[in-house]
């Protein structure tokens, strides 16, 4: 779940559907692509839903949360704009709850097949076989120690719960989608790309000779997608290797793909858009950096360094966990460390 607006720039990308379609229904973005939106309960309030026509129906990008308000949006969908139509494929790009939600749903409804990557299945199949085991206390102590109060350690601990009742049940089985399969839906011929740092093994489907890409989570207008350490991984490196995926896609993917995104509006300018998010985490590192220059910080205390407004509790989980993804990045680059002072954690400048 992305969370955080970043300030840089934009002026470069360019949105040939500036208007978003509302709730209920669909538009064309390219022959046989539609895009439409199902309703999300945060602040980031909804996510983009993507049909591409196959074989035997169409091919769902994505499915939505599992909410009351998400499922009656669907409905309408199929009421209306989507009426008579088959769902032949459900593909999803990752495991965060906005995506496979309402993939189990989907599935069932149209008996259609699921296609993600093994890291989506397994994560989301993992905490709804054992959704306690994010609630020991090894990594309840884990937040506390880097000075996590004790409510928001609290609700991180619980998150498996809260993902349980916003995901339907999986399918039994599914199709497992891998780096650089090729795909073929209605004829057209995708290359399956993978993201990582937002989430493990995030799909993304590009197609070469339209020009399109997929991109999920990984490039998205104006915000910057969510990355955070969790403490089943505490010496975890997502940031590094959010960043390493922008250089791939910016390497391997033209600048003239049409951007599909998980939220917000398509556009052009995959490279500008990588460039400004590289250069927005490469600032947040720079302000740790300095941070921590002027005396140890434990993350708890270079949340605000990063995050200048007001959080709640569950704003604040998703804010410290991004921070010390921040923070093991400067680790592994060896600018700073991670120390033990009075029975704390906090973070020096190395050296
Ligand atoms: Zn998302």
């Amino acid at each position: 779940m992305p969370d955080d607006q970043s300030k840089t720039e934009e002026g470069a990308l360019r949105f040939p559907f500036p208007e978003v379609p509302p709730f209920g229904e669909v538009v064309e973005v390219a022959e046989g692509i539609l895009w439409t939106r199902i309703p999300l309960p945060y602040l980031l309030d909804h996510v983009n839903i993507f049909l591409i026509r196959d074989h035997d129906g169409w091919a769902v990008v994505d499915t939505g949360i599992q909410t009351e308000e998400a499922i009656a949006t669907w409905e309408g969908l199929f009421a209306g704009p989507l009426k008579d139509i088959r769902i032949s494929r459900v593909i999803v790009t990752h495991f965060h709850p906005d995506h496979i939600g309402l993939a189990g749903w989907l599935c069932a409804r149209f008996d259609a097949p699921l296609l993600t990557s093994l890291s989506s299945y397994m994560s989301s199949r993992v905490i709804s076989i054992a959704p306690a085991t994010r609630a020991s206390q090894q990594y309840f102590d884990f937040y506390i120690s880097h000075g996590m109060s004790e409510e928001v350690a609290g609700l991180v601990a619980i998150q498996g719960n809260d993902y349980l009742r916003r995901v339907s049940d999986l399918p039994l089985t599914y199709l497992r989608l891998v780096l650089l399969d090729t795909l073929d839906i209605g004829g057209r011929s995708f290359r399956v790309l993978t993201g990582e740092g937002h989430a493990p093994e995030q799909i993304m489907l590009y197609c070469e000779e339209e020009k399109l890409l997929f991109a999920a989570d990984q490039v998205i207008e104006r915000i910057s997608p969510n990355v955070s350490v969790f403490a089943g991984e505490p010496n975890g490196d997502p940031l590094g290797h959010f960043l390493r995926t922008l250089r791939q896609l910016r390497a391997e993917v033209p600048d003239d793909v049409l951007v599909l995104p998980g939220h917000r509006r398509p556009f052009y300018g995959l490279h500008q858009r990588c460039a400004e998010l590289e250069a927005h985490h490469e600032e947040r590192c720079d302000l740790i950096r300095e941070a921590c220059a002027k005396g140890p910080k434990s993350v708890a205390e270079l949340v605000p360094v990063l995050f200048h407004r007001k959080l709640d509790p569950h704003q604040m989980s998703f804010a410290f966990t991004e921070t010390l993804a921040h923070v093991n990045r400067l680790v592994r680059r060896g600018e700073i460390a991670t120390v033990q002072r009075d029975g704390r954690l906090v973070n020096v400048v190395a050296g």
